[in-house]
């Protein structure tokens, strides 16, 4: 299996070079010459086979050489071995709403579930590359800990983590601040999430620092988290739909990592009728599925701040597809995004995508309403970004229609929007064990020389 930049196809990298790129250096994603298909008597087998064992097979077939059959078993064995449901991923029915469970891991959210698997992959080529690496990520919650989790006491990586000071919950933030291990510095940034990904941005491509300290990334537009998030499509459908040939996933998205996922599930087999982008009021993705007009606005802070982005970077890997792998299309609607300020999809194309996606906008106020009706209705609460995803079963194409809804975060993380919903105070599980822990890290101001000077002094 070979991969190509979406702005440049004359280049091939193995899934390797691309693991430790995470972005092309032409600007570009990364995505394989093509994706592996499955038939449908090897989907239906999935049903008889874990969530580890059906991960393994996936990842297989997209890891080409890099790693021998019993590394990449240890490495997805290692990743799920600190989860609290034997299962991985849990499915709950209420009527024709499916809660597809994805927060059982160490962070209580769904990007666990990749996260962890890349830091078994990171700790194994390390170790064969004798090579020691610097991630450096920003976060505006999830993000932060789900990579502080996966990276933890490995000696190969140092982790630093920028987040907003005094902008993320009390919850998030002990989630990072509470780690004991010596490789993990949290930084506290006088400034807004922006800011933070500004200077990680700026860091990256400073390529005489960015060398100097071997310097990594783990966002969302790395390739191996899309591998990742591609299992519970599969696992959801074999062991809870197996005889649903009209699949309807609903997904809470924000810089469309998840969602794009299932897009890729749909094009290795899986009969998926519909994938619903779901949003907040940072509804860029919903306006271009209804307008065919992709324009930035100002980011928005909503009760749902992990999908409080405006530009979704994963949404250009669907667009080379439906522009038929025309790079140079790529490049010029991204150059329009650069230069005007939006981009816009020609109508067919735009009912094309319409075809695989659907797309709905869903307010503060709304979230809370739903957030109630839900509990109302079945005593379970959800969390302000899972709420988003359930609107579209109040749609007319939707009512009594099974829909899968991805569950991405539980909803003691966001007390906030619990409180504001139901107005109850929302206490964090014990297991957890961070309430009284010591909390570690570091306020430096919003300053690319004080960011890099802090760094080096710790490497
Ligand atoms: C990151 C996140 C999302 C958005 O996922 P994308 O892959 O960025 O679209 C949704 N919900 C929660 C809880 C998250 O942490």
């Amino acid at each position: 299996m070979k991969y190509v930049s979406t702005r440049n196809s004359n280049i091939k990298y193995s899934f390797e070079e691309i693991f430790f790129k995470g972005l092309a250096d032409d600007g570009g994603l990364f995505i394989p010459e093509n994706f592996y298909k499955l038939s449908k008597d090897e989907i239906l087998k999935f049903s008889k086979l874990s969530f580890q064992e059906i991960s393994e097979f996936i990842f297989s077939k997209y890891t080409g050489e890099t790693f021998k059959k019993d590394e990449l078993n240890q490495i997805i064995n290692n990743a799920y071995k600190n989860f609290r449901c034997q299962k991985i991923v849990d499915v709950k029915k209420y009527k024709n709403i499916n809660l597809v469970q994805l927060f059982h891991g160490p962070t209580l959210a769904f990007k666990d579930i990749a996260m962890q698997v890349l830091g078994q992959m990171y700790n194994n080529l390390l170790i064969k590359n004798k090579k020691k690496i610097n991630i450096i990520t920003a976060t505006s919650g999830d993000t932060g800990a789900a990579a502080i989790n996966a990276f933890k006491d490995n000696e190969k990586i140092n982790i630093f983590v920028l987040h907003p000071n005094n902008k993320i919950s009390d919850v998030q933030r002990k989630l990072m601040t509470t780690t004991a291990s010596k490789n993990v510095f949290n930084i506290a940034i006088n400034g807004n999430f922006d800011d933070c990904q500004n200077l990680v941005k700026e860091m990256f491509v400073d390529s005489i620092f960015s060398k100097k300290i071997n310097m990594s990334g783990v966002n969302s537009i790395n390739w191996a988290r899309i591998v990742a998030q591609t299992t519970y499509y599969f696992f959801v459908y074999a062991h809870f739909a197996k005889s649903n040939n009209d699949l309807i996933f609903s997904v809470p998205t924000g810089n469309f990592g998840d969602i794009y996922a299932g897009y890729v599930a749909k094009k290795m087999g899986l009969p998926i009728k519909k994938l619903v982008i779901a949003t907040n009021k940072n509804n860029i993705l919903e306006r271009c599925i209804n307008s065919g007009e992709y324009k930035p606005q100002k980011v928005n802070e909503s009760l749902s701040p992990s999908m409080d982005i405006q530009v979704s970077s994963n949404f250009e890997r669907v667009l080379y597809d439906y522009f038929k792998k025309d790079e140079n299309k790529i490049k010029t609607i991204m150059n329009d995004l650069k230069f005007k300020g939006l981009f816009n999809i020609e109508k067919n194309i735009l009912n094309k995508i319409k075809e695989d996606f659907d797309a709905t906008c869903c307010d503060d106020s709304e979230t809370c309403k739903i957030i109630r009706d839900f509990y109302d209705y079945n005593q379970i609460i959800v969390d302000p970004h899972t709420a988003t995803a359930l609107k579209i079963s109040n749609y007319q194409d939707y009512k009594n229609k099974q829909i899968f809804v991805l569950e991405t975060a539980h909803h003691c993380k966001f007390p906030i929007a619990i409180k504001k919903s139901l107005n109850k105070e929302i206490d964090f599980p014990n297991f957890l064990n961070i309430n009284n822990s010591e909390e570690k890290f570091e306020v430096i101001e919003n300053d690319i020389h004080s960011i890099k000077n802090y760094i080096l002094s710790k490497i």
